[in-house]
């Protein structure tokens, strides 16, 4: 069994809906997983928005603007008349229940609702496409499944259970299509996987049933080892390890969802990233934990706010970080970065809605002092500890950038640097040209290297 995902842009009109029927055809057993065709979510998201705010004229005029959009779209694809008006019911009977909406007083519940008409949508008409050109094909609703425990993990006992019964049920069938993003929660209401979650459904599908693997299909030739809107000659790394691949994801390649590594490596089923506008590219695989001893990418992530307390009360003391991490525990905001000194430490959030609040808080155990816009760069690889001159070549790289914050030895996988956000993209060049240019040191001098030399 195999499990493909499709996102938003890869599905984002008909010519590319009927490439995605091309790119599935498969001997082995596949699940499909779509996510909704873009724009929509957000589109969605705003409808929902709008009738909170009251502003049922503007919502209506909104999902008048998407119902208009889904009907362009089924125009296009399906060129005969019976699958068309079936495909134009489909449409007409989700933007009735959405029009229902706009009469009611709204719950956190009603726009999750809204929220998965995109995904029901895109899975309905490119199944229903799938039957029009004779491909056979199972519809599977994610709602029947898909679901959170109560600390909003995927409950895999309850997902691998119900998914299972449900394809054993349908055991003549090759081809399966599914939602992505859309789930219920522990107490059964409807729920999502958080905006982008498309992936960490098809890496979660892909557990439970123990995929051969698991491909997801997006605009670009899997992950780059920098930044392409900033950097110029970025190239498609061919492998990664599951650990560089979570750390890229979580710091800034877009690409990947970066929850959706676990449920693959938890497995060790290889993870395939694709171009849909280039299927013949062979993408990057993320697979295993095999050492490279190499780097291998570079990337941002913006919006970070530096938080720093000082404080003598830190000095030979103990239990000040537990009390320090204790108040971002109790605003829920995660800590991505942290420096010590014996009297201060610094580190990084990128939730800054209650940065206020927090500041005033820390303000009883020391001086605090807080800056804004600033970016982590994060260059990932595989950074054994017994390897040397890692950090001599990335601090080489940005000489000229002040750098706010450093953290290295974290994991064996990650080199951190904090800059300010106007110098990120002269820092993510610099590296490219000192890491991967021509004019970069091939090879890291290495322990274990010399010792089997030695041999
Ligand atoms: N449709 C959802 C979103 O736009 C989920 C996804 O595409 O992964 O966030
Ligand atoms: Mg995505």
């Amino acid at each position: 069994m195999k499990v493909l995902k499709f996102g938003g842009t890869s599905v984002g009109n008909p010519q590319m809906m009927k490439n995605v029927a091309n790119i599935i055809k498969s001997k082995e057993k596949t699940i499909v997983v779509l996510s909704a065709v873009s724009g929509t979510t957000d589109a969605l998201l705003k409808i929902a928005r709008n009738i909170q705010n009251s502003e049922i004229v503007i919502a209506g005029i909104e999902i008048e603007k998407l119902e208009n959009f889904y009907l362009h779209f089924i125009i296009e694809l399906f060129n005969d008349k019976e699958n068309y008006l079936e495909a134009m019911k489909i449409v007409d009977e989700y933007f009735v229940s959405l029009n229902k909406y706009l009469s009611l007083k709204i719950s956190q519940i009603h726009i999750n609702e809204i929220l998965t008409f995109g995904e029901l949508l895109s899975t309905k008409l490119f199944g229903k496409y799938l039957s029009s050109i004779g491909v056979d094909n199972e519809l599977l609703f994610a709602l029947d499944f898909m679901k959170l425990k109560s600390n909003g993990e995927p409950d895999f006992n309850f997902i691998s259970e119900e998914l299972n019964k449900i394809l054993n049920s349908f055991s003549e069938s090759k081809l399966f299509v599914t939602q992505g993003y859309i789930c219920r929660n522990s107490f059964g209401e409807t729920d999502n996987l958080k905006r982008g979650g498309s992936d960490f459904s098809a890496t979660i599908i892909g557990n439970v049933v123990n995929a051969s693997q698991v491909q997801i299909w997006t605009d670009i030739d899997g992950v780059h080892n920098n930044d392409p809107r900033y950097v110029e000659n970025t190239e498609t790394i061919k492998e990664l390890s599951y650990s560089e691949a979570a750390e890229l994801a979580y710091f800034g390649a877009k690409i990947l969802h970066p929850t959706c590594v676990h449920p693959v490596q938890a497995k060790k089923i290889p993870l395939i990233l694709k171009n849909t506008m280039n299927p013949s590219s062979k993408g990057t695989t993320i697979f295993s934990e095999v050492r490279t001893d190499k780097i291998k990418a570079v990337a941002a992530k913006d919006g970070i706010t530096v938080i720093k307390i000082r404080s003598a009360g830190m000095l030979n003391a103990y239990g000040f970080l537990r009390k320090v991490f204790e108040i971002f525990e109790n605003y829920k905001v995660p800590v991505d970065m942290i420096t010590t000194s014996e009297v201060s430490v610094s580190l990084t959030i990128d939730n800054s809605s209650d940065l206020l609040n927090i500041v005033a808080d820390l303000m009883k155990f020391g001086h605090v002092e807080y800056e804004q816009n600033q970016s982590i760069i994060c260059v990932v690889g595989d950074f054994l500890a017994t390897n040397r001159g890692y950090i001599a070549k990335v601090s080489q790289a940005v000489k000229d950038i002040p750098i706010r914050m450093v953290s290295y030895g974290g994991s064996d996988n990650n080199i951190s640097l904090v800059v300010c956000s106007k110098n990120k993209i002269q820092a993510l060049n610099s590296l490219h040209e000192k890491l991967f240019g021509n004019n970069s040191v091939v090879g890291i001098e290495s322990f274990q290297l010399s010792e089997v030399q030695a041999n």
